[in-house]
């Protein structure tokens, strides 16, 4: 293994993660606030967890047995790919710890913004957020320990939004969404839902003042902005986030995941022959010829292969694919055999853990307000 390079300190080469903290105006997460994370999950062991705001104060909190809650969203508008799996698992941690979810099903953006209808949006929830959601572990059946909502249906955020328009002006808005002229009011103000969202769990009704932890992914950020602009003007806390590391979409470094282009993901409902199909297609950072990549070394940092493995499994495969592949003893098609019979082995797993949570969907749909 090279010097100074661990399967979980490893840099994947396609995107500048300094420079995207520097130009958000985030901090880095730095082996100082790693070392107090007690346990720490995988995404932070590894490195994947690259930048935060005010997670230091999440920590207190935690030393100090002060009460947090965490709160991310479920977006209806397509398939759960292995993507969405990471915030998932991330919310099942922090709930195994004892500490509260907010899950708001963003279901006034994808009807209003996205133009899916509402009975395919409930369908999508139910079938690829939720029941994956507790497949990997969320309970959203007990409504002490997690509070899953609709938009639609949640008095105090659509409240709470209509208050919150009257402290920002359009300028603010403008400066961090850059709206065009040609964009509907519903796109304009659909981001002061999504603040409340994030801003209801200090509201009297939900316990008070305290504060909240939103994991999110890069693109999400001017929401946070917007959000911790507004709450001081609440007399709230702003809320801390944190933020992973993008997957590659199959195709390789710098493409995209995407629910709605099938041949760009995984998605946990794929079955093991279509999963199977797509890692064959997948990119690696494989040589040119085979004597090349004896003599080399192949190059994980480059591999869609490798990131599957870095994002999501255990650290004896991890460590053995990246000594293997850079020493040149391992050719990429015997390591896409392996890498696909792991995600198999998951995927059959996940599958059966569905079906059982099947049964539990009508407490979560009685005991939670969707
Ligand atoms: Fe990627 Fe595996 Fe090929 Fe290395 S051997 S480049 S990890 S597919």
């Amino acid at each position: 293994m090279s010097k100074g390079i661990t399967p979980w300190e490893f840099e994947l080469e396609h995107v500048d993660y300094a420079r995207i903290v520097e130009e958000f105006g985030l901090q880095p997460m730095t082996p100082e606030l790693l070392g107090r994370i007690r346990n720490p999950h995988r995404l932070f062991k590894r490195n994947l967890i690259f930048a935060h705001r005010d997670f230091d104060r999440i920590l207190d909190a935690q030393e100090t047995g002060q009460n947090f809650v965490v709160l991310t969203g479920m977006m209806p508008s397509g398939r759960f790919h292995f993507g969405h799996k990471l915030i998932a698992e991330l919310m099942a941690w922090y709930q195994e710890q004892g500490v509260m979810l907010y899950i708001p099903v963003s279901d006034i953006e994808a009807h209003v913004i996205r133009e899916i209808d509402m009975e395919t949006c409930r369908d999508i929830t139910i079938n690829e957020y939720i029941l994956n959601y507790m497949a990997l572990g969320v309970d959203l059946v007990d409504n002490r320990k997690c509070c899953l909502y609709s938009q639609w249906k949640n008095d105090l955020v659509r409240n709470l939004s209509f208050k919150a328009a009257s402290k920002v002006t359009f300028s603010q808005m403008h400066a961090i969404y850059g709206f065009s002229n040609s964009d509907n009011m519903g796109k304009i103000f659909f981001p002061l839902i999504d603040a409340s969202d994030i801003l209801h769990p200090q509201l009297p009704e939900t316990g008070g003042i305290k504060p909240v932890l939103v994991p999110v992914g890069i693109d999400q950020d001017p929401h946070l902005r917007l959000t911790r602009d507004i709450a001081p003007r609440f007399g709230m806390i702003k809320p801390s986030s944190i933020y992973t590391k993008m997957m590659s979409g199959l195709q390789g470094p710098g493409t995209k995941m995407s629910s709605s282009k099938p041949e760009t993901a995984i998605f946990l409902s794929d079955s093991i022959e279509m999963a199977k199909a797509k890692l064959k297609d997948a990119f690696t950072g494989g040589r040119e010829t085979i004597q090349e990549q004896k003599k080399l070394g192949g190059q994980p940092e480059k591999c869609v292969i490798y990131e599957f493995l870095l994002f999501h499994f255990e650290d004896e495969l991890l460590k053995s694919t990246y000594d293997k592949c850079t020493s040149g003893t391992l050719l990429c098609g015997e390591c896409k055999a392996i890498v696909s019979d792991r995600i198999a082995e998951f995927l059959t797993e996940i599958q059966k853990k569905r079906e059982e949570a099947k049964s539990l969907l009508p407490k979560v749909l009685d005991n939670q307000s969707f």
